[in-house]
């Protein structure tokens, strides 16, 4: 099954660390983060923003 990246925006704080690191998947919407293209980098590039992001607002959701 496939999983796509989902941002909590409780949580983030518009650190905008996962935007730079894969700015084809995460672009900033106001103050937080937010998903544009879910199947736009693969899950190792996502994985690295979810791993980085520093309150752990990105989860991976089953499509
Ligand atoms: S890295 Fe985490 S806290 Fe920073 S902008 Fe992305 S989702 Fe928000």
């Amino acid at each position: 099954m496939a999983r796509i990246p989902s941002i909590d925006p409780d949580l983030c704080t518009g650190c905008e660390l996962c935007v730079e690191t894969v700015p084809d998947v995460f672009q900033m919407e106001g103050d937080v983060a937010a998903i544009s293209d879910p199947a736009g980098a693969t899950e190792e590039e996502i994985q690295e923003a979810i791993d980085n992001c520093p309150v752990e607002a990105i989860t991976w959701q089953d499509e």
